[in-house]
């Protein structure tokens, strides 16, 4: 099964012995990985919608994981018993959205669980999310699939101090993913630069959130220059 960089980084990231929770999971891609490949012990492959599971259902059999993995109709955490499963993976779904489903399923997240996040957008406003309501982001990755960057952060309940730039830039995405990361850092210049150029443009600018753009520019020059 070929999974693509992106979802084989999230693959590589869910311990051995792990019971996962897929949320969204779609095509089921990731339960059936861990499972087939002894990462997971079982799998929940969850979805809010019919179609998706109907998808993963019929990837589930094909690989003949029935009795591992099990289909389950969810929105978002609302179907999981706390500590049924030890890992929860969103994956390829926007930060909002995510930040949504763990604030709904705050109580259902012990603080043993690892998550495995991959939001497709919003991932500076998933950092702040994360780090005010009490969780730590223990590290970040980012990988480059069909010239597309996207990041992946590994996180658990607790509180932890936190610098401007774990919040911008993230955490640790220079020693975990050094092959990408001058890439990622330069592409991300690139779209604040327009972003604040824009802004300037513009006749009804707001100087407080072109001041955010341009402290974020910093950060990322900061981080470039090191
Ligand atoms: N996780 C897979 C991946 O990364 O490739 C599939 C991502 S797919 C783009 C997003 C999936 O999330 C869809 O199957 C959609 O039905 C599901 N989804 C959207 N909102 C959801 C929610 N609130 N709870 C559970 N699943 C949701």
């Amino acid at each position: 099964m070929n999974l693509g960089t992106r979802l084989e980084l999230v693959a590589r990231l869910i311990p051995e012995n792990s019971i996962i929770a897929d949320v969204g999971t779609d095509h089921g891609y990731i339960p059936i990985f861990c499972v087939k490949n002894n990462i997971s012990i079982s799998a929940l492959a969850m979805d809010v919608n019919e179609g998706p599971l109907l998808s993963a259902q019929k990837n589930i059999q094909k690989y003949g994981l029935e009795d591992k993995i099990t289909t389950r109709l969810s929105n978002g955490l609302e179907n999981l018993k706390k500590d049924e499963a030890n890992v929860i993976v969103i994956a390829g779904m926007g930060g909002l959205l995510i930040m949504d489903i763990i604030d709904r399923g705050y109580n259902v997240i012990s603080p043993d669980t690892l998550l495995v996040l991959q939001p497709m957008l919003a991932v500076k406003e998933l950092r702040e999310f994360l780090y005010n309501k009490g969780f730590s982001v223990l590290e970040e990755y980012v990988c480059r699939e069909d010239n597309k960057f996207y990041n992946i952060l590994t996180v658990k309940k607790g509180k932890t101090d936190y610098l401007p730039k774990d919040i911008v830039v993230g955490k640790n995405i220079s020693k975990n993913s050094p092959e990408v990361y001058k890439d990622y850092l330069e592409y991300k210049l690139r779209i604040l630069n327009n972003i604040a150029d824009g802004m300037k443009k513009s006749s009804s600018y707001n100087e407080s959130e072109l001041n955010n753009v341009l402290q974020d520019i910093n950060l990322y020059k900061k981080e470039l220059e090191q």
